[in-house]
């Protein structure tokens, strides 16, 4: 679209003015590409107008007739003003009754042609002739060139707001994009358009909202006509070109080079654990290393379910980047994750004679002099690591743990510091492969596909609280054989708020349960050493049941723990369950996730249980998720750092995005900085504008 029409404000189009942009703006709707990407939600079929002597009682339907009488009647007894129309088309008469409309008398004259659409019924009194109440109407014109918007074709149905109606609204936007459509200009090339038969940019937007007579209502509907998909095509284009200029600018770039590291640490590394890397986790780290040796900076994510293994393969790069004699960073989202990854990891980096630090809210001084100095070559924290004013000696590697909360945009602040390192970052799966092509678009992709061997399938049960005497029993007899639990509720205390259970008051229940039993407290309120203690004496089997919050969701890893009970489990989202159910079936014993649910329970909650019981592969659990919730819930992807898709939907339009993706990246190849393509940059730069600079300045 072309750059002054995609600002121009709504007032100034034709048929608008000041008053009714305020009313637009109500809805956001201020310029004309706002407009025209506020699309209809559904379209309604008034394309046929039916003859009255073949009307049917309760059905919705229009009707074109000749204005036979109107008037104002009032009904004292209700103090209404009733304005009665009736039209006839020589196959006989139908009653228009609208209340408290009085200016009507003015727009429906008797002679006029209009169009009635609306519910007929057979007029309760008579029982002969037909009515209809409130109908929308339109008055045909005698000019040919004006086009009737409202009836007589299919009808777009617009989200409305207080104080401006369907018809209203319909009325402003033919205005806006009757105005618009005719002046934008394609800016894709004509061999992709009919490469995948997609109308021109113009067309689409003209048709998205009034569809000529000929389209299907039902693509309409369910919005896969070809101009929703050159729309969508639109959004998902213009969302992978920005990340593939991203990418290729990166590319230039000079970041380091691990070339000196032969790997004699991370080889060390692996004779010191007592296990064998699988074949996943070694090709993963072949590729990770061969970036690192790479002087183009390493952005790489690494995908794989829980308890696939990435930490060993991350603390393998984070060693390359110290035998070449630069530090390395290992951030996770949350204190308590950190700390986990530091009490897994210190010991082994120690034995290597390596020096690592933790570095959290608290006691900062010392550790904060070490990372400046070079002390310390590993460090491991939250992601204020990064936001903070915290300076590293020579920081050559940051390694970004778990989740999707690390977007683009954290990757961007980075760099603006001035650092340019080589990125890692790793996700247990929750993302589906369309998305993960959205989210993390820029990056290259790694995947450990293959779970350590002798992994056991972690058995999953749902039960209601009347089972709840069973599942004591079972949990007693798997603690009596030597293993551990989790007990995990969705909050720490109880409050007036809410009815549901919680940690605190639950671990002394279960004091009282099982007396025979040593249980700890663990949540996000304790202080850092104390939790630190708790979960030294959970690794060290001198605790039997952690009863806990979420905060045991990421990262935790005891391998004698095999019973995981979720109390509230329909309180919990999908990739939650997941996650927590990832903490047991680490070791080789059997392993058991029960969930617990309380009350009745929604359509939604009893899909996502059911989801748990039937399937365990986290590839699985994510596609289920994204179809229960869809796409715009599934992590804000305010949040990450990505524009906003109005017309696109990842599951829907999958095709489309990976289509999008190759034209994309192929054009973004010839010329990286668009320089060739100035109307497609202009829309990239606005398309991303408030997120991420795309192009740099410099
Ligand atoms: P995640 O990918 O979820 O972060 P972790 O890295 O925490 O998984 O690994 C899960 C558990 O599996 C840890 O106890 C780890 O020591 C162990 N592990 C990792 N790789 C292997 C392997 N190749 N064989 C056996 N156990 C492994
Ligand atoms: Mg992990």
């Amino acid at each position: 679209m072309n750059k002054d029409l995609h600002d121009h404000p709504v007032q100034f189009v034709r048929g608008i003015g000041p008053g009714k942009a305020r009313l637009l703006a109500r809805l956001g709707i201020k310029t004309v590409a706002d407009a025209l990407f506020h699309i209809p939600y559904r379209y309604e079929d008034r394309r046929r107008s039916c003859r009255i002597a073949d009307l049917r009682h309760e059905v919705l339907q229009s009707v074109t007739g000749k204005v036979i009488s109107a008037e104002i009647v009032n009904t004292p007894r209700k103090r209404m003003k009733i304005f009665e129309l009736v039209i006839g088309d020589g196959t006989g008469f139908l009653r228009g009754k609208w209340f408290n409309q009085p200016y009507m008398k003015k727009l429906l004259t008797p002679g006029k042609m209009v169009v009635l659409s609306g519910v007929v019924r057979r007029d309760p009194y008579s029982g002969a002739g037909f009515e209809m109440q409130n109908p929308e109407y339109e008055v045909l014109s005698d000019d040919p060139d004006r086009d009737n918007i409202h009836t007589l074709r299919i009808v777009p149905v617009y989200r409305t707001t207080a104080g401006l109606g369907a018809k209203a609204l319909r009325a402003m936007m033919y205005s806006i994009v009757g105005f618009a459509s005719p002046l934008i200009e394609e800016y894709l090339p004509g061999e992709i358009l009919e490469r995948y038969g997609l109308p021109p940019l113009g067309e689409a937007c003209m048709h998205i909202h009034f569809p000529p007579d000929g389209t299907d209502l039902d693509s309409l509907n369910r919005g896969v006509s070809p101009y929703h998909r050159r729309l969508a095509f639109e959004e998902l284009y213009l969302l992978q070109t920005g990340l593939a200029v991203l990418k290729k600018g990166r590319g230039g770039e000079r970041g380091i080079s691990f070339a000196s590291a032969a790997g004699r640490l991370a080889d060390r590394l692996e004779d010191m654990v007592p296990f064998r890397l699988t074949d996943a986790q070694q090709r993963v780290f072949r590729e990770i290393h061969e970036d690192m040796r790479s002087p183009r900076p390493m952005n790489r994510l690494l995908q794989g379910d829980v308890g696939s293994g990435k930490t060993i393969v991350a603390l393998k790069a984070m060693l390359v980047a110290v035998e070449a004699g630069y530090q390395a960073a290992l951030m996770a989202p949350t204190e308590i994750l950190s700390e986990q990854h530091y009490l897994n990891i210190h010991g082994l980096v120690e034995g290597l004679g390596l020096r690592c630090v933790l570095l959290t809210g608290g006691r900062r001084e010392k550790p904060l002099k070490e990372i400046a100095s070079g002390d310390v070559q590993i460090i491991v924290g939250t992601h204020a690591l990064i936001q903070e004013d915290v300076s590293f000696h020579r920081l050559g590697l940051v390694v970004i743990d778990e989740q999707h909360r690390f977007g683009v945009m954290q990757r961007a602040m980075l760099r603006k510091k001035g650092l340019n390192p080589d990125v890692l970052v790793m996700t247990a799966t929750p993302i589906p492969r369309t998305l993960s092509l959205t989210l993390y678009g820029d990056l290259d992709y790694s995947v450990i596909d293959e779970l350590p061997p002798r992994r056991k399938q972690v058995i999953t049960r749902l039960f209601r609280e009347q089972d709840k005497g069973g599942l004591y029993g079972f949990i007693r007899s798997e603690i009596k054989k030597g293993r551990q639990a989790y007990i995990v509720y969705p909050m720490i205390e109880e409050s007036e708020k809410t009815p549901l259970r919680s940690a605190v008051p639950g671990k002394e229940a279960f004091d009282r349960v099982f007396p025979e039993f040593r249980t700890g407290l663990i949540h996000g309120r304790m202080r850092q050493d104390e939790r630190e203690g708790v979960m030294e004496a959970f690794k060290n089997g001198e605790i039997d049941i952690l009863v806990s919050t979420t905060v045991v969701e990421v990262g935790v890893d005891v391998p004698n723990a095999t019973l995981m009970l979720i109390v509230h489990a329909e309180r919990f989202g999908l990739s939650q369950l997941h996650q927590l159910r990832g903490r047991v079936g680490r070791g080789p014993h059997q392993s058991y996730c029960f969930l617990l649910a309380y009350g009745k329970l929604s359509d939604e909650a009893r899909r996502r249980l059911d989801v748990m019981v039937r399937h365990t592969d986290g590839f699985r659990i994510a596609e289920e998720d994204f179809m229960i919730r869809g796409p715009g819930e599934f992590f804000g992807t305010r949040q990450s750092g990505m524009p906003d898709l109005k017309v696109a939907n990842l599951i829907r339009d999958a095709r489309l995005l990976g289509i999008a993706r190759k034209e994309s990246f192929e054009t973004v190849e010839r010329d990286p900085d668009l320089s060739g393509h100035p109307l497609l940059r202009d829309r990239v730069e606005r398309f991303w504008r408030g997120k991420i600079e795309i192009f740099r300045t410099s």
